[in-house]
């Protein structure tokens, strides 16, 4: 399995788009290579967990061809993770596809989502090849050759935020963007499951801040926590890949900050284009 970690950042950006601080305009001078964007992970170049605004510029930076997408697996409705407007040019005039079918699986608020930001633009003959299916936490099925397991996430009662572990040719993936820990219900189906992950991406937004229990997303001490509960529960082992994302202008992650925090912790940081193989 080829995973691609496309866009690793909070959902401002790094720089933030409207931010004056110093981190920002020091990245601004830097140039690309600190620029970090919003949360988008692409495997095997066929399936995206999250569609955000700069899937358009991760095209054109990193040579990928969405034409042969077949799957997205949204994990809440924020703007950052699901940016559905430029599925109106998914077909007609606008694209030639490798792969008519598109399926998009998500809660009732990104279906919502998804019928409010097409509503004007969308025409039929592209509409048709797009289904949503709506989707719940503590589901078990496949998307073609990938078993798909949901997972609840801590992040925003108003809807259903999912986590996701993909898995194909018994490699596995566990998508962690966007949750503050994981409860133990979830993590004790995992282990019922006999989940076995390669590679997981932990939501780091707030780098070294410590968190209360009401925070919507991790700092790296929540993700030691959490990495620590995986391993004991063999859900993961001493070759998975432990890999940091989501980071926030707030926190400072330029990349010599985050090779810091590589050595002290002994884990990895996403970047935009980071690319593992399991
Ligand atoms: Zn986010
Ligand atoms: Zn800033
Ligand atoms: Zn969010």
């Amino acid at each position: 399995m080829k995973i691609l970690f496309l866009g690793t950042a909070a959902a401002e950006g790094i720089p933030a788009m409207f931010c004056n601080c110093e981190f920002c305009n020091q990245v601004r001078k830097s140039g690309p290579s600190e620029f970090r964007t919003r949360s988008q992970v692409y495997i095997d170049d066929c399936l995206s967990v999250d569609f955000s605004p700069e899937a358009y510029s991760h095209s054109l930076r990193f040579g990928i061809n969405f034409s042969s997408m077949k799957y997205v697996f949204v994990t809440h409705s924020h703007m950052d993770h699901f940016y559905a407007h430029d599925f109106i040019l998914r077909g007609y005039k606008y694209a030639e596809l490798e792969d008519e079918k598109l399926e998009i699986f998500g809660n009732e608020e990104v279906k919502k989502v998804f019928d409010e930001c097409t509503l004007r633009e969308m025409r039929g003959i592209v509409l048709k090849n797009i289904k949503m299916n709506v989707i719940e936490p503590f589901q078990d099925f496949y998307a073609g050759e990938y078993r798909i397991i949901t997972l609840p996430a801590n992040h925003n009662k108003n809807e259903n935020c999912l986590l996701f572990y993909i898995e194909r040719n018994g490699k596995g993936y566990l998508h962690l963007y966007d949750t503050h820990g994981l409860s133990e219900k979830a993590l004790n189906f995992l282990a019922e499951k006999g989940v076995k992950a390669q590679a997981v991406s932990f939501d780091c937004t707030f780098m070294e801040s410590k968190t209360n229990s009401d925070a919507r997303h991790m700092g790296i001490y929540d993700v030691l926590t959490l990495k620590e509960r995986l391993f004991k529960l063999n859900i993961t082992d001493n070759r998975t890949f432990n890999v940091i994302t989501h980071f926030s202008h707030n926190g400072r992650p330029s990349r010599a900050r985050l090779e810091e925090f590589e050595k002290k912790y002994g884990i990895t940081a996403a970047y935009d284009g980071l690319g593992l193989e399991i």
